[in-house]
């Protein structure tokens, strides 16, 4: 086996985009700092619906082809070179919004047995050996069968892979604490007339918002080239997101603001520092003891 750097971390996410959304700082900078990220995508998102005109063609495997270019594209921006489709490209259906029949399809990533999906990122914990592991929590941040999929099959992976001898130290779900939220789309609100987009996104429409207290650790990216490269990523991820200055919309055509500074709670494994729950951790690997893999 290849060296690996002395940090390794591992994201969990169920669509291209989803990565560069709740974690695009994260992943640019500790891929800047060496760290190996691993970024393992559950599927390609050919469910999705798609934003440009001139792309509106582009449905099924095709959607799924080219947001798999637009995955490469967002990797690039972040300078992660570690990403992978969960069992392969197209092992896993994207299951469509809750409630859709889509939902029913065998194939689909909802319909996947947890365990055996599970095993499959259990090889790739063997092989890269992450200490810190990130996905969303148990509702997969907004109720997506595919997102909450992926949180069960990120969390079981982990039980799996420490009673295999490999354990992960520890485990983040991705989060924005609920006054962060509030105070951005206050601001938004104000700036929507200026802005190129005809209507805002509310609190309820951000992924894993919680009350302030639940949160332990902030990755902090304002003004800085990982910010910049949050947005490129972002950006390349044409079907599914335009980005204009520090706003962005999805499909719904909702305007949100782009969190420059990403935010988590550990679930599992030791808070580094004030163990009364004070200061914030800003390293995700911050009390692990790392060293270089044999
Ligand atoms: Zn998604």
């Amino acid at each position: 086996m290849t060296e690996l750097p002395a940090r390794r971390l591992l994201l969990v996410h169920a669509h291209p985009d989803d990565e560069s959304i709740n974690n695009g700082v994260t992943m640019a900078r500790y891929a800047a700092e060496g760290a190996h990220v691993t970024l393992v995508t559950c599927t390609l998102g050919e469910r999705g619906e798609v934003i440009p005109p001139e792309l509106a063609h582009l449905s099924g495997a095709a959607l799924g082809g080219h947001r798999r270019g637009e995955l490469t594209a967002a990797m690039r921006a972040l300078g992660v070179d570690d990403f992978r489709l969960l069992g392969g490209p197209g092992r896993f259906a994207d299951s469509g919004m809750t409630g859709l029949p889509d939902n029913d399809d065998p194939g689909c990533l909802w319909q996947a047995d947890v365990d055996r999906a599970a095993e499959l990122l259990v090889e790739v914990i063997r092989e890269v050996r992450p200490q810190v592991l990130v996905t969303y929590d148990p509702d997969g941040g907004y109720g997506h069968p595919d997102h909450i999929q992926a949180h069960r099959i990120a969390m079981r992976a982990a039980e799996l892979a420490a009673e295999a001898g490999c354990p992960i130290a520890k485990v983040y779900w991705n989060r924005v604490p609920r006054t962060v939220a509030e105070g951005a789309f206050a601001r938004l609100d104000e700036e929507l007339p200026g802005l190129p987009f005809e209507k805002a996104a509310g609190v309820e429409d951000v992924p894993g918002v919680v009350d302030d207290e639940r949160i332990t650790t902030e990755i902090r990216g304002e003004g800085t080239a990982y910010a910049t490269a949050k947005t490129a990523a972002m950006s390349a991820h044409v079907t599914q997101i335009t980005v204009a200055g520090p706003h962005f919309v999805l499909s719904n055509e909702l305007a949100q603001p782009v969190f420059t500074t990403e935010y988590y709670e550990l679930v599992r494994g030791e808070r580094a520092g004030d163990s009364d729950g004070g200061a914030r951790e800003s390293d995700l690997f911050a009390g692990i003891e790392t060293e270089e893999t044999p």
